[in-house]
């Protein structure tokens, strides 16, 4: 007996066709939202029976996700707090949005299907996607309440009968649409529930059924289904971000994290997450090994809302630094389904940013004062995140100052304090000015740094993508510092001082000894000059100037400066007059004052890692000949 008809509350034709069209990329989360509603219904009869106000059995509540191939329908059970018949009307039927119209403006401006079914409630009504036909039946936790059988076919038209659930909870029946059989498939359910309900808080079940109809009853008088498969608990319902950190040892974590990626090398180490004011967040972020330095892994951290994923696009909601991170967030405060931009200003979201990157930076101090020795260990893969942390966070960087650390060329570290002391002594420069050394490429430049040893500087390493810009924050940062590549000049004039030596050439030999480099190397991209420098120096060195040469990586990296980008290479070429080569080419013959000039830069150019095709084999040949 049909006990009520009605028109559900939308002014327009006919929704369903909309939702149909337009949510179709992402017509899986139908599945989603059904669970959730199960999963809420579940947990408020819970609460309801905690806080005294329903005193039956609770029972085994579960979730049961069932699929019948032969009435192509797929059946989603809960033991819930049901609905009567009223609820019904009020929750289902009136669907809660302001009005038609609104709907309409809206969607059309949505990019994707979780924006609007988000923001327009429209989460039951996301089984039209790929239903053509919906019941309900539902019995409530309310004394004395009917069972309620709901169903509409698609149109705005529904209808209200007596139902047929004996035990308090909902079933939700979906008769498939034609386009829609692939959630008939096992493999095709299961891979959705895997994906969002993997971590819910309510068990859920997942089988086959013979009969959406029940084909008899149990001894209590239950409904009885043939269940061709056994039934599995697919999911984890206490993943360990919702334990207590006390309660939970590495190896939880370590398997954690081996169930989220599997196939990944271990973790270096962890953070749990965990606040509920001013907003609600929970959490384990882990610090995988990365493999090269910026190999692409970010999305990899999965966002939950109350144990619901959502998506593993946090973009917007962790701190971009901090995208290489692994590991999951889970916060009921973030707007799930509103659009990017949005989500960027709200203030809960920005209050998240700055929370996670608060603890990341106090992880990374305890772990610097706990255990050095493996901190240091640790440094190539934690040192990316801290020194782009430290660019692009300023409250980052005020803690980074205390566990930033440099490498210098023979692998060891020190914090930027402990450095200031290490080189202030032979590294100060006439002005008082500190200058910190660097090489991007300890092989390429080693000629550099064995000549920079020599005089006792130090060489730090800066040979990470990151670096080109960490290098002009710290000379932002440190008070009277600044820093040069190894190569940015003569070892000798590396760091100025007042001792500098005069060489011992007249202004005329100095004359002639330009004009033979200058013709021997035949290129005026190469600036030739004499300089004086110690006896045991290089006779020849090449250098690019730093200002110059920075100029030129931050163009490559996309700096904007394309300017420099276009400039040609030109490089200084310096000519040791000290050095005891040069007395003998001046005072020989035209052509083996060529020939030695030659040789003199072409072995230049070979410690500079420049010396390449022709040019090489040339040289090697007249070394041949030479010898
Ligand atoms: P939302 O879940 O965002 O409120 P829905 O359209 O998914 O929107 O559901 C509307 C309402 O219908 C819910 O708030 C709830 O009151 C009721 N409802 C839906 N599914 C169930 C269920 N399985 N058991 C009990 N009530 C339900």
């Amino acid at each position: 007996m049909v006990q009520e008809k009605g028109t559900i509350s939308i002014n327009t034709e006919n929704i369903f066709p909309i939702i149909k069209k337009f949510l179709y990329s992402d017509h899986e989360i139908f599945l989603r939202e059904l669970v959730s509603n199960a999963v809420d219904a579940t947990q408020k009869i819970k609460r309801l029976g905690s806080l005294g106000h329903y005193n039956q059995e609770l029972g085994e509540l579960k979730i049961r996700v069932a699929v019948d191939p032969e009435a192509k329908t797929l059946i989603i059970s809960d033991s819930g707090i049901g609905m009567t018949a009223e609820e019904i009307k009020k929750y289902i039927n009136q669907v809660a949005f302001s009005g038609a119209t609104e709907f309409m403006e809206k969607f059309k401006e949505a990019s994707d299907a979780n924006e609007i079914i988000g923001r327009f409630g429209l989460g039951f009504y996301s089984a039209f996607m790929v239903a053509e036909k919906v019941e309900i039946q539902t019995l409530s936790y309310q004394d004395g309440a009917e069972p309620a059988r709901w169903s509409c076919d698609g149109s705005t038209e529904f209808e209200i009968t007596e139902g047929s659930r004996k035990e308090r909870g909902t079933d939700v029946i979906l008769y498939l649409n034609e386009e829609s059989t692939e959630f008939l498939e096992k493999t095709r359910i299961q891979g959705i529930l895997d994906k969002y309900a993997k971590f819910l808080p309510v068990p859920v079940q997942f089988g086959t059924r013979s009969s959406s109809e029940p084909d008899g009853e149990d001894e209590k008088g239950n409904p009885k289904y043939k269940t061709v498969e056994v039934d599995n608990i697919i999911n984890n319902t206490t993943p360990i971000w919702t334990k207590a950190p006390a309660d939970l040892k590495d190896e939880d974590y370590l398997e954690f994290y081996r169930e989220l990626y599997p196939f990944q090398d271990d973790p270096l180490f962890w953070i749990h997450l965990n606040v509920d004011y001013p907003f609600n967040l929970t959490g384990v972020l882990y610090f995988p090994k990365l493999k090269n330095d910026f190999e692409v892994q970010k999305n990899k951290i999965k966002l939950f809302s109350r144990q619901v994923f959502i998506t593993d696009e946090v973009k917007d909601i962790v701190p971009e630094f901090l995208l290489l991170l692994h590991g999951v967030i889970d916060s009921p405060d973030i707007p799930l389904n509103v659009s990017r931009s949005f989500l960027q200003s709200d203030s809960n979201v920005k209050k998240i940013n700055s929370y996670i990157s608060r603890k990341v930076a106090e992880k990374l101090a305890e772990l610097f004062k706990k255990d050095r020795k493996a901190y240091e260990e640790k440094w190539s893969d934690i040192g990316i995140f801290v020194k782009y942390g430290g660019l692009s966070d300023e409250k980052f960087w005020e803690k980074a100052k205390e566990f930033l650390l440099l490498t210098n060329t023979k692998k060891e570290n020190y914090t930027l304090e402990e450095y200031q002391a290490k080189v202030k002594d032979f590294q100060t420069d006439k002005n008082g000015q500190l200058v910190y050394l660097y090489s991007a490429d300890a092989d390429y430049q080693h000629s550099y740094i064995a000549a920079a040893e020599k005089k006792n500087y130090d060489v730090l390493l800066m040979n990470t993508p990151i670096d080109t810009h960490f290098i002009h924050h710290l000379e932002m940062k440190l008070e009277k510092t600044s820093l040069k590549r190894v190569d940015a000049d003569v070892t000798d004039k590396l760091i100025e001082k007042d001792d500098t030596e005069k060489h011992k050439l007249t202004e005329e030999e100095t004359g002639k000894l330009k004009a033979i480099f200058e013709k021997a190397i035949g290129n005026p991209a190469m600036k030739v000059e004499v300089e004086s420098l110690q006896a045991e120096s290089f006779p020849v060195t090449i250098t690019m100037e730093e200002w110059m040469r920075r100029m030129k990586d931050m163009s490559r990296l996309g700096g904007g400066m394309n300017f420099y980008g276009n400039l040609p290479d030109s490089y200084k070429v310096a000519i040791n007059g000290n050095h005891p080569l040069i007395p003998k080419i001046l005072s020989a013959g035209e052509e083996e004052q060529t020939l030695l000039a030659k040789q003199a830069f072409d072995l230049a150019l070979l410690a500079q890692g420049m010396l390449k095709g022709a040019d090489l084999t040339a040289f090697v040949e007249r070394s041949v000949k030479v010898l």
